[in-house]
């Protein structure tokens, strides 16, 4: 497939064709604040199927559905109640995604054989132009090939897609960097399936009341290497390298990750180290994909990583894509 790629801070025609693949039923990878996304139109079956295939992504793992104008929900859910309005009210545009009920007319292709549908309404000027555009709910995962980390920037999404897709629409680097906090509206306390930016106690406090973590997620986050929670058999976010991640004090972090990395040199491997500043949650968001691709593109055989401090609720956010980069391998010191 020869794929078109368009500059949509260039021009608005670019927007424009990239919206009429879409409503044509072609495929779209286009920016947004979290990480870029693959689109199609949410209601074309055959579509959906295509974003699986060029992805490579198995057929049960869930798209969420973005939107641009918040009464474009409708068509999607009968599920508007007062929790998703304030959230809604509150937080969109931006890295919120909520699972509600959904309609029959959402193709089960697209929800992965779910009954709930996930919708966001992204903060990024190209993603709302190019929605605003095709004039239907866009489907879409990341933009990245299934199992790699996901895509940050415009030329992460060429590197990927090129040749399986219709269009790249290329615009700003992501500004967030790590995927939208996905919030699930449908069971009796509102839950965090997935850690994004936005914490629970920042949607409790718009709620009023409790929002809690998926336990699979407080499963997950032991650092001592042994217990996997259930669903966490696919690889996820991994980079070509081996990786390893490196937990405890900050200076006895650094102080193994040097030695490993001298140990490991001698033997005639290539090393990499991620390492961000104590604190620096943010930032280590906004950086961690495009280090790990960047140290791919260096041909590093090791990735040595050291570990956020995850009590911090974006720390956290990192460092469930972190570990599930490594594969859940971490050394304690
Ligand atoms: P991606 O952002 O590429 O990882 O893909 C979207 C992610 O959103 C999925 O992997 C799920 O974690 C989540 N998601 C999408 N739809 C649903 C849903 N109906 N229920 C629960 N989670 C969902
Ligand atoms: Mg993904």
């Amino acid at each position: 497939m020869n794929t078109k790629i368009l500059d949509a801070t260039e021009s608005n025609e670019n927007v424009q064709i990239a919206a009429d693949v879409i409503r044509a039923g072609g495929l779209v990878a286009f920016p947004t604040e979290t990480v870029y996304g693959l689109g199609c139109d949410a209601f074309n079956a055959e579509a959906a199927r295509k974003v699986y295939a060029a992805k490579g992504r198995p057929s049960d793992n869930p798209m969420i559905v973005h939107i641009a104008r918040a009464s474009d929900i409708g068509a999607l859910t009968p599920q508007i109640s007062t929790d998703f309005v304030r959230l809604a009210d509150t937080f969109w545009p931006g890295p919120l995604t909520m699972v509600l009920r959904k309609k029959a007319e959402v193709p089960d292709v697209t929800t992965g054989g779910l009954s709930t549908v996930a919708v966001r309404l992204p903060d990024d000027p190209v993603a709302l132009a190019l929605i605003r555009a095709a004039d239907c709910p866009v489907a879409a995962p990341s933009a990245n090939l299934s199992g790699g980390p996901s895509p940050t920037k415009a030329e992460h999404v060429i590197r990927d897609l090129s040749g399986r897709v219709d269009v790249i629409l290329t615009g700003f680097d992501s500004r967030i960097g790590i995927e939208s906090t996905v919030l699930d509206l449908t069971s009796d306390i509102p839950t965090i399936l997935r850690p994004g930016i936005l914490a629970n106690y920042q949607l409790a406090a718009i709620l009023g009341r409790e929002v809690i973590y998926d336990p699979a997620l407080l499963a997950g986050r032991t650092l001592d290497g042994t217990p996997k929670a259930p669903g966490m058999k696919y690889e996820h976010y991994a980079p070509k390298a081996q990786m390893l991640v490196v937990a405890g004090e900050q200076d006895k972090v650094r102080a193994e990750i040097e030695r490993l990395k001298g140990l490991n040199e001698r033997l005639g491997s290539a090393v990499g180290v991620i390492l961000f500043e104590e604190r620096a949650y943010v930032e280590a968001a906004h950086d961690f994909y495009a280090r790990l691709r960047a140290l791919d593109g260096e041909g590093v055989d090791l990735i040595l990583a050291g570990a956020l401090n995850d009590t911090d609720s974006v720390g956290f956010a990192v460092m469930n894509r972190m570990l599930k980069s490594a594969g859940y391998k971490v050394v304690n010191v």
